[in-house]
């Protein structure tokens, strides 16, 4: 088989609504603050992408990201499922729509249900009211919990939240707060992430401070142990869940496979070729989605393979690799040394990286790099 075609494969969507209410202090996304008459020209523009580009393919994810997607209202909703209605989907998709917690409500909840959305994904980042006064954000613990149970009550069982830590000025104690109020939730889904401050953001323009760096590892290594004693997988380094509520469009990107990116600023990596749209709203209005792509090559495609794999508890499956590049992993990488220096395993027919190294993950990911050999085509 040839690895660079995999157009009969189903494939995945990822679709990006850039407006939110009010902007956080953290955010590097691309967004823009809502705006009745933006919206209608972008989910225009939008529209006209996907007729440009989608080729038809069965679709087995979704996922409508921002910004704040459920920032949109009833009618803008509808406009953007009826242009999702185009996709041709497989028998057991998943369907993810991204939310806030303060604009959404019971209407736009049945009107995604209605639509075939399947699992929702919400930012709450944290709990405490001084952490989220740095954030810019405003949820209270009471509001979350109604908006969970709403979403429950509709039927919706398929919910991630995602979770901030490591904010300076944030202890032990209230990072296990948060934990506990989402496993008090019963939410099986959970993204967490150690706050990165990007340049232009306000924080960065504050001159914001990261939290000691033995507390952001610590941090790490504690929301493992107490997720995992609370029946959480750690699946992927940033990712937890219940048995069977993995998110199937992340593994989508972990395990290297192709995918559709459409709307302002979103990613794709469709027939090899890795592309980002532009971030800029007058050039996407204008029609001139790309900003850039990148033709990937064989050995281009074994490092994704490799570094995208590794992000999974799971890791590389031999067996499939062989099948995928038509020769064991170790013609390609040379990676005794690591495995006799305790930084990868290899167990079952499976290479990973041990749980109590995921913190130092990118310095692993580099030694292996190190350590590639075979370049080139020549079988
Ligand atoms: S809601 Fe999300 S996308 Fe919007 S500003 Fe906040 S972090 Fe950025």
């Amino acid at each position: 088989m040839d690895v660079f075609l995999e157009n009969n494969i189903s494939k995945s969507v990822y679709i990006h609504i850039p407006f939110c209410m009010s902007i956080c202090s953290y955010c590097d996304f691309c967004k823009l603050l809502y705006n009745k008459k933006l919206v209608i020209s972008y989910l225009r523009q939008l529209e006209k992408e996907i007729d440009s580009k989608y080729k038809g393919e069965k679709i087995n994810t979704i996922y409508i990201g921002g910004g704040t997607p459920s920032s949109l209202d009833l009618d803008e909703i509808n406009y953007l499922f009826k242009i999702i209605s185009k996709f041709s989907l497989d028998n057991n998709y998943e369907e993810t729509i991204e939310c806030n917690f303060d604009s959404i409500n019971s209407d736009k909840l049945k009107l995604f249900k209605k639509y075939g959305v399947n699992r929702l994904s919400f930012g709450m980042e944290s709990t405490n009211k001084n952490i989220l006064n740095i954030l810019d954000r405003e949820e209270s613990k009471e509001e979350i919990e109604n908006k969970i149970r709403l979403c429950k009550r509709i039927g919706f069982n398929n919910i991630n939240v995602d979770l901030m830590y490591a904010i300076n000025g944030e202890d032990l104690n209230m990072l296990k707060n948060d934990l506990d109020f989402l496993i008090d939730l019963d939410i099986n889904h959970i993204s967490t992430y150690s706050l990165i401050i990007e340049n232009n953001t306000k924080l960065a323009i504050n001159n914001f401070k990261y939290i000691d760096q033995e507390l952001d590892s610590d941090m790490y290594y504690f929301i493992d142990m107490y997720l995992r004693d609370n029946g959480f997988n750690h699946y992927e380094i940033s990712n937890y869940s219940k048995d069977g509520f993995e998110s199937k469009h992340n593994l989508i990107y972990w395990r290297n496979k192709e995918y559709y990116g459409f709307g302002l600023g979103a990613s794709g990596y469709i027939n090899n070729i890795r592309y980002s749209n532009t971030r800029s709203f007058n050039k996407y209005i204008d029609g001139l989605y790309e900003y850039e792509s990148e033709y990937v090559s064989f050995d281009d495609l074994i490092e994704y393979e490799v570094i995208l794999n590794l992000r999974l508890r799971c890791g590389i499956e031999k067996k499939a690799f062989k099948e995928k590049f038509g020769k064991d992993i170790s013609y390609f990488f040379k990676y005794d040394d690591l495995i006799k220096d305790g930084l990868l395993c290899e167990n079952g027919g499976f290479i990973y990286i041990p749980l109590e190294k995921w913190y130092i993950m990118n310095s692993i990911l580099v030694k292996i790099m190190e350590g590639r050999i075979n370049y080139g085509r020549d079988f």
